[in-house]
């Protein structure tokens, strides 16, 4: 496991690094080891170097992996597409959703909320890149489906999360990393009640750092914590 300690840190340091040449903070980056297809074993040695943000982009895998993972104290992120039908369980398994991308979605996922007191951290996906593979909403259909988020009563509206198109030069993806900033900002220049965009979930294994310098606030890390992927 000497790997994976060693793996952890060299993110730490590159997301300090990161922080230092725009003169951020580095306790203002989350990360969050993304860890579909790991299994358990090496999520609790993760655990036990330090990491507790952990993601995953499956209901499935994240609820097989819950059994094995119970005694931790693990925030959950939820950073993949989901069904609008699995909605109930993915309440369960998950502490934060990156990935809301429907309004019907998001109806479905406050309707299963166990109390009224507990309310779900939720990012808006957005596809900038207008890609047909990707999930996310357009552009301009941001602020609607925010406005709506935000009256949901048991979800809690914290910002945007982007998954850009891959570019081999990870200084492809700033301008992306920049307009998703730059569209949090007229959100919350349109000042609607319970609309709050402070979180950008942006910036992954490649392309972090580049994230980091264009205001990331979170970043989702799988390849450079736990290798690559089979
Ligand atoms: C897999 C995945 C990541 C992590 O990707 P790496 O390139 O392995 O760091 C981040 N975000 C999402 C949405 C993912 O599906």
């Amino acid at each position: 496991m000497i790997d994976l300690k060693d793996n952890i840190a060299r993110v730490q340091e590159r997301i300090a690094e990161a922080c230092r040449r725009v003169g951020r903070r580095p306790e203002d980056v989350k990360l969050v080891a993304v860890s579909k297809t790991v299994p358990p074993d090496r999520i609790r040695a993760a655990y036990d170097a330090g990491l507790r943000d952990f993601g995953e982009n499956r209901v499935q895998e994240a609820n097989a992996k819950r059994a094995a993972l119970s005694d931790l104290t693990v925030t959950w992120h939820l950073v993949g597409h989901l069904q609008s039908n699995k909605a109930k369980l993915a309440r369960e398994l998950f502490h934060w959703a990156h990935s809301l991308d429907s309004l019907r979605l998001a109806q479905k996922l406050d309707q299963a909320a166990v109390s009224s007191g507990d309310r779900l951290p939720v990012l808006i996906e957005v596809n900038l890149g207008e890609e047909q593979t990707k999930s996310g909403v357009r552009e301009q259909d941001v602020l609607p489906l925010a406005e709506q988020v935000s009256r949901l009563p048991t979800l809690e509206l914290r910002g945007l999360m982007v998954l850009p198109p891959f570019f081999e030069d990870p200084e492809q993806a700033r301008p992306f990393f920049g307009r998703l900033r730059d569209l949090a900002k007229t959100i919350e220049a349109a000042n609607s009640p319970g609309v709050s965009m402070r979180e950008l979930s942006m910036g992954m294994s490649h392309d972090f750092e580049v994230a980091i310098e264009e205001g990331a606030t979170t970043v989702r890390i799988g390849t450079a914590i736990f290798g690559e992927r089979k």
